[in-house]
């Protein structure tokens, strides 16, 4: 079975989506040679903080951020059907007849660092692979030593072999220096978002009064 069409997936809370976020599906688009990379909002479990935007606001936000022909959105995880744990949506995924091998999930380095504590992590590592692309603060290539334990799985993008075992994927590309909780503050200070989100993230929030409280 050939597993050539190489899909990335993203997820995030996207509260809102920003200028950094769309660096990191870029980063490893360019870097892996995805055919497309799907941005995946998700739902949060009840005890954790919630989102400030509505999961509707979220996705509609994502959408409009994806303007590349191979940036797409998918709200599998806003459903309704309870916390998103990215092990129970490849469980999904597979359900649906997705051959999880052509799949890549991607995250930023601040993120994969905490994976050992992800729901069902070992089986995860097992039955996909990973991209961990750098944050400003949080370069990829310092997880194989902040991570030793999983460091003989990770590879550079140069050495990655897709159709071998899952792998971790180091992706040490520049992101723009931009979180949600930026972008938020920005907003109740009544500053602009330019450089910070795209054009039309920054026009739905405006025309939605959305962050306004915060
Ligand atoms: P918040 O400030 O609310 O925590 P955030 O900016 O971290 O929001 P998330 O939706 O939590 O955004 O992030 C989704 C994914 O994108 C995570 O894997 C995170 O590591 C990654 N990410 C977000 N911003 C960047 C960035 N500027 N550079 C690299 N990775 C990023
Ligand atoms: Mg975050």
């Amino acid at each position: 079975m050939t597993t050539s069409a190489r899909r990335g997936w993203l997820g995030g809370t996207f509260d809102p989506i920003h200028c950094g976020h769309l660096d990191v599906a870029r980063a490893a688009h360019a870097a892996l040679g995805l055919n497309r990379v799907t941005l995946v909002p998700s739902s949060i479990p009840p005890h954790r903080p919630q989102p400030v935007a509505s999961a509707a606001d979220r996705a509609a936000m994502a959408q409009l951020a994806a303007s590349e022909p191979w940036l797409e959105v998918s709200t599998i995880e806003l459903d309704g059907r309870g916390p998103s744990y990215t092990a129970t949506t490849m469980d999904r995924l597979a359900a649906l007849g997705v051959d999880l091998r052509s799949l890549v999930v991607i995250t930023g380095a601040d993120a994969f660092v905490g994976i050992l504590s992800w729901h069902r992590v070992d089986e995860l590592l097992d039955r996909v692979s990973f991209a961990v692309v750098s944050r400003p603060g949080h370069p990829a290539p310092a997880l194989r030593t902040a991570l030793s334990a999983l460091a003989p799985r990770m590879v550079s993008p140069e050495s990655w072999q897709p159709s071998s075992h899952p792998s971790i994927v180091l992706v040490d590309a520049p992101t723009a220096p931009v979180s949600s909780t930026m972008v938020r503050a920005a907003i109740a200070a009544g500053q602009s978002l330019t450089g910070l989100v795209p054009e039309a993230v920054e026009a739905y929030i405006a025309a939605h009064g959305l962050y306004t409280g915060t």
